[in-house]
């Protein structure tokens, strides 16, 4: 009975360490261990075993159940332990292997300047407002000093809806708008698409415009100069020379055209200049005693300054973009580069 106990304990140590998953563990542990197993027979044949051998023989049972039991819960541990192992090289990631690439797409240049145009006016303390591209003759033209006929007309080439309405050639129908609507102080700057019937590469039949105003009692030409200054020496730096030139516009009187110094050849002259050393980038003025009646507003007791800018013409300077062309021909490979 010993001897053939020995080696029912001898054949479950081998087949123990012989099991190379958890499922031929479990399988040789029932062969031994389980209700119908080897050993577990062997001990419901004690009976016949006389009775002062049971003692020895029930002990070495019982250590033999024991040793198998302990062999059993080390295998399948260590079983365990190289399955996850196993799981995890499986599984490895390679975080030092590049990324897929993905598509991001970015902001416009026409919308990054008009943004950063807007951002520059409103920590002066102006807001924004927007009107309809779609404007009545009266808010384009009329309101603004430019009566029927009047020849300055003509300065803007206009796509007409009716004889009434028509395309906004500009974006000072902003002004009239908002003066209409609220009474002085108003400090306000709007952004927005205006058209033309032009076209060549520095014209575009659409483009766009930021103009801005300012009404209260007491500005002057001064006012203009230092805000006009401070935005330009914020959006092109501190060390660019700005100079004023004296011009005409129906809406503002006296009016001034605003040049900075060449960004290309520093004032040297060059093409971009047409060799003068100066880039004109602003028209702007004292808003007209005319503008301040069709709004209802008492020339004798406000007045104002107004500035427009062509967003275009700055994002070509900034860019150094010499074709307003491309700024509309969404090719994938020059807008990603903004
Ligand atoms: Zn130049």
């Amino acid at each position: 009975m010993k001897d053939k106990l020995r080696q029912i304990a001898e054949q479950g140590r081998e087949a123990l360490a012989a099991a190379g998953s958890e499922a031929e563990l479990q399988q040789a542990k029932a062969r031994f261990l389980g209700k119908k197993g080897e050993l577990t027979s062997l001990m419901k044949g004690i009976g016949s075993v006389p009775p002062e051998e049971r003692p020895a023989i029930g002990t070495l049972l019982n250590t033999y159940k024991d040793e198998l039991e302990e062999l059993f819960q080390q295998r399948l541990n260590q079983v365990r332990d190289a399955d996850i192992k196993a799981r995890l090289e499986r599984e490895k990631v390679d975080v030092t292997l590049p990324g897929r690439q993905r598509f991001t797409g970015s902001k416009h240049p026409i919308t990054l300047v008009t943004e950063e145009i807007c951002s520059i006016f409103a920590s002066l303390g102006f807001g924004v407002a927007e009107g309809p591209e779609v404007e009545m003759d009266f808010y384009n033209f009329e309101a603004l000093n430019f009566p029927k006929d009047h020849p300055a007309r003509d300065m803007q080439d206009t796509f007409f809806v009716s004889d009434d309405v028509l395309l906004r050639t500009h974006t000072s129908p902003v002004q009239v708008r908002t003066m209409l609507r609220h009474s002085p102080p108003v400090r306000i700057i709007a952004p927005g698409t205006v058209y033309r019937r032009d076209s060549d590469i520095t014209h575009s039949p659409m483009f766009h415009q930021v103009e801005g105003f300012l009404v209260d009692h007491h500005v002057t030409f001064g006012d203009l100069k230092g805000i006009l200054t401070a935005f330009i020496n914020q959006f092109f730096g501190d060390d660019i020379g700005v100079r004023f030139r004296p011009s005409f516009f129906p809406f503002t009187e006296p009016s001034a055209e605003v040049d900075i110094q060449c960004v290309i050849c520093k004032g040297q002259g060059c093409r971009v200049c047409k060799g003068s050393g100066w880039l004109e980038i602003l028209g702007s003025g004292m808003i007209d005693p005319e503008v301040f009646k069709s709004v209802n507003y008492d020339p004798e007791v406000y007045s104002g300054f107004a500035f427009g800018m062509g967003v275009e013409r700055i994002a070509m300077l900034k860019y150094g973009v010499n074709d307003l062309r491309l700024f509309f021909e969404n090719d994938v490979r020059f807008l990603k580069q903004f």
